[in-house]
């Protein structure tokens, strides 16, 4: 079978926490997971890390390990008994001071958010479901009348529409979670509501100041992130359409668009890029999704992202495996369409770098001459990203002698990770072992010509400079 391009997220949650169900999933073609730092304690997502890297060793390819961080996202309190109903009319009060809520207000865990609204204002409750219009605010409390209603419940989330609250993307909870995230040796870390390249500068610096090497992910899910997006998407290694909150802030028409332009400018700038929330929504209580929910997952797909992702339905839903498998059916028919109208060189701008030149070099005799492969020896993955951001036919295996990396490309589209070990520094012998390591693998078979990009003298990080052109066995036979 061919190898799915498309790589897959799953969010772990109580529905996938077991050695079971996590050992399926990884059957079933998970390639990162995601520990979703709203739910949960430091333990918890420790414990499940460990899991995680047990059951990829076992399968022998690595699963990365994503690290959501809560963010600033603004909360209402609880309820004395857990929920209320709201009907359109009902006034309604948000009270900085409230304790505990009852039928005619309900507490706040952002204690400005009086301070940030104004009359007129509109503010949506629980995803949109609950929206309310600020009629006056009176020192704590803000008096609001419904507009849309429905159930209410604890902690549900709060967003202002058209965006602009000042709260700070990095919380005191992200900073020590942050902490929790490179003890458990995250690869990649994920910001919740950054406004600013700032905000994302300020995460790598703490994940570095830690100790850490995880890339850094931007969650576009916030009005003014669109303002800023090329900064941001600069200072990122990789953004995610995060369409649950966006679509609250921006509404939702405007976010199939977004989509789209967010996509081609993550790859444009040679960033990676997951569409995320609500994918396959229904699979949360049946075992079969949508329509409309193949066909997003698909579009997904043809717009050029790097990963598609699962959030209740694998961390909450009845069915998290076959999400997962629903996942992967539509990913490899929809990459069958994407081949054939994407499959053409890039333009030809103007190269900067010497690996870039390199894969692009690949890249050119890929699409002209027929090549089971394309192999790189890479320290880093940099070479690789270059790769990636091309869209060609062939696989591209990268043979990395580092875990870290081995990890981190997980997330790449049509990238497959192997570890590799040098034993020396004779070159002959290293490209032999490589072959071997690719024939072991079952990704080339004697006789198959593929292209290997390498660096020289090997062994050095983000030093690519050499593509060869290679008839597997051939060597063997002088
Ligand atoms: P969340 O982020 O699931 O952490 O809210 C994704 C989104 O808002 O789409
Ligand atoms: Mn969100």
């Amino acid at each position: 079978m061919t190898l799915r391009k498309t790589k897959i997220v799953a969010t772990l949650g109580p529905a996938s926490s077991s050695e079971e169900v996590i050992n399926r999933m990884a059957d079933a073609g998970v390639d990162l997971v995601r520990l979703n730092f709203s739910h949960g304690t430091a333990q918890d997502h420790i414990d499940r890390a460990n899991l995680v890297r047990e059951i990829a060793s076992r399968h022998r390819r690595p699963i990365g390990v994503l690290c959501d961080l809560q963010g600033p996202k603004i909360r209402i309190g609880k309820f004395e008994h857990n929920k209320i109903q709201l009907a359109a009319g009902d006034k309604f009060i948000l009270d900085a001071d409230c304790k505990l809520g009852n039928q005619t207000r309900v507490g706040l865990d952002y204690k400005t958010l009086p301070a940030e609204v104004e009359a007129k204002t509109v503010l949506l409750l629980d995803d949109g479901r609950i929206v309310m219009t600020v009629i006056e605010v009176r020192g704590t409390e803000i008096h609001c009348v419904v507009n849309a209603g429905g159930d209410l419940s604890n902690n549900k989330g709060i967003n202002r529409q058209g965006g602009g609250l000042a709260a700070e993307a990095l919380t005191d909870k992200d900073k020590a979670d942050i902490l929790t995230a490179v003890a458990l040796d995250a690869d990649y870390v994920a910001i919740s509501f950054p406004r600013s390249a700032a905000d994302v500068q300020l995460a790598r610096q703490l994940v570095q100041a830690a100790g850490g090497h995880a890339g850094i992910i931007a969650k576009i899910e916030r009005a003014e992130a669109i303002g800023a997006l090329e900064e941001i998407i600069d200072a990122s290694d990789a953004i995610m359409v995060a369409r649950g909150d966006l679509g609250v802030e921006v509404g939702d028409a405007a976010v199939p668009g977004l989509q789209k332009r967010m996509i081609r400018m993550a790859r444009a700038r040679n960033k990676l890029v997951i569409t995320a929330t609500q994918m396959m929504e229904s699979m949360i209580t049946s075992p079969i999704p949508t329509r409309a929910e193949v066909s997003d997952v698909a579009n997904a797909v043809l717009d050029g992202t790097d990963a598609v992702m699962l959030s209740a339905e694998s961390a909450a839903g009845k069915y998290p495996v076959e999400s997962i498998l629903a996942m992967d059916r539509v990913c490899r028919e929809a990459e069958k369409d994407f081949d054939s109208q994407h499959a053409k060189p890039r333009g030809n701008k103007g190269f900067h770098r010497i690996d870039e030149s390199i894969a692009m070099a690949a890249v050119h005799v890929a699409q002209h001459l027929k090549v089971k492969a394309i192999a790189s020896l890479t320290e880093s993955g940099t070479a690789v990203m270059w790769l990636s951001r091309a869209n060609i036919l062939v696989p591209i295996y990268a043979l990395a002698s580092k875990k870290e990396t081995r990890r981190k490309l997980t997330l790449f589209r049509g990238v497959y990770p192997f570890p590799f070990e040098q034993h020396n520094n004779d070159r002959d012998q290293i490209l032999m072992d490589a072959e071997d390591e690719l024939k072991s693998r079952g990704a080339v078979v004697d006789g198959d010509l593929i292209l290997l990009t390498i660096g020289e003298p090997i062994g050095i990080s983000g030093g690519t400079n050499t593509l060869k052109i290679v008839k597997v066995g051939e060597h063997r036979k002088s």
